[in-house]
């Protein structure tokens, strides 16, 4: 274990954590980032027209430039590529944090801010594993290529599974949505984008139950929620695209979370229901899943940390006891 207590510990490189940390260092806090990765979920958007400040980006694009951003604060550590996989606290006199990853290693620290963001959700159907990879995948921007010329469903009625489409629209011949109820939920310009293309056809109340295949995926089988009767389509690549799911598992133990695994937070502080421990971005109960939020709320969080290291005496996030 490190000799080193820090004063605020970053989990995460999305718009959330990247901006903590620059804040972090302009409070001249010892902090440290670790992160599996930098850039978070949009990376793998081909064209992002809403990041402030840029009329239209790539999400590889923007994921260099937090990284970069991120780098140039020389005084912060960064350990990339690392998972924490568990936190704990330390009840001792030093009333600290624990920071444990995937490499074995510990870190500690007075506060934490967990900016880890939100994962891909599964359908959770028979066939989905089986065929990852073999006509199943989560990724347009990195496997729409692939289908050219076939036919395809895509899975959900949000702004991901729009977005899946209208990167298909460039490759596949035919692209089926399947969505569970009877209207979509993504953003207005992104439906009028896909409603607009004769190369979708939207099938409403559809439920997937089973990802069929031999080697590769042949088709899926589908619920009519309205008629009950199951029916099939025969596709060449399955999309899901059905959301996501947030990073909170290894400190659920520590704060509170919410039915949709959500950290809960002050959205006036950003503070978690454990004092010393701020959260930032798509992890947190925060109704809208943006870069500029998330970036925002990394923000809200390391001013908050930086306030609570300032006002609590002894650094503790014990201190609720000691008080
Ligand atoms: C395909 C797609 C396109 C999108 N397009 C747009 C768009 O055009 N405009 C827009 O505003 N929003 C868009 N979004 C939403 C946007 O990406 C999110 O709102 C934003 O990325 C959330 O930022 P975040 O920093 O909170 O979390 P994330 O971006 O999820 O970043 C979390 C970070 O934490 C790391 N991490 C996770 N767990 C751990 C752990 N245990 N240990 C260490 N590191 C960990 C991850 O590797 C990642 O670097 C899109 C989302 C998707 C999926």
């Amino acid at each position: 274990m490190s000799e080193v207590i820090y004063d605020t510990i970053i989990i995460g490189g999305g718009p959330a954590g990247a901006a903590a940390t620059v804040y972090a260092a302009r409070k001249k806090l010892k902090a440290l980032l670790i992160t599996s990765d930098f850039g978070g979920q949009s990376a793998v958007s081909s064209d992002i027209e809403n990041w402030i400040g840029e009329e239209n980006i790539t999400g590889l694009e923007l994921a260099k430039r937090l990284e970069k951003h991120v780098r140039r604060q020389h005084e912060i550590e960064v350990k990339m590529p690392e998972k924490v996989a568990a936190v704990a606290m330390n009840e001792g006199p030093n009333c600290i944090f624990e920071v444990h990853t995937d490499k074995g290693d510990t870190y500690r620290s007075k506060t934490l801010i967990i900016a880890s963001g939100a994962r891909r959700r599964r359908l959770n159907v028979p066939g989905e594993n089986k065929f990852d990879g073999k006509g199943v995948a989560f990724c347009s921007t990195c496997d729409a290529p692939l289908f050219q010329d076939l036919e395809v469903a895509v899975v959900g009625g949000g702004n991901s599974a729009l977005e899946t489409v209208i990167d298909l629209l460039s490759y596949a011949k035919k692209i089926y949505l399947l969505i569970r109820q009877e209207e979509m939920t993504g953003d207005p310009i992104t439906q009028e984008k896909v409603t607009k293309s004769p190369q979708v056809g939207i099938v409403k109340n559809a439920e997937v139950q089973e990802i069929i295949g031999d080697q590769m995926v042949t088709g899926l089988r589908y619920k009519d929620r309205k008629t009950h009767e199951v029916k099939e389509l025969k596709v060449e690549g399955v999309f899901v695209g059905i959301g996501s799911v947030p990073n909170s598992d290894f400190i659920k133990n520590l704060v509170q979370t919410n039915e949709n695994r959500e950290i809960v937070i002050n959205h006036l502080t950003a503070q978690t229901s454990k004092k010393g421990i701020f959260a930032a971005g798509d992890v947190t109960d925060d109704p809208f899943k943006q870069n500029n939020i998330s970036a925002g709320d990394g923000v809200r969080a390391a001013l908050s940390a930086y306030n609570y290291i300032l006002n609590t005496k002894k650094y503790s996030p014990c201190a609720e006891k000691e008080e």
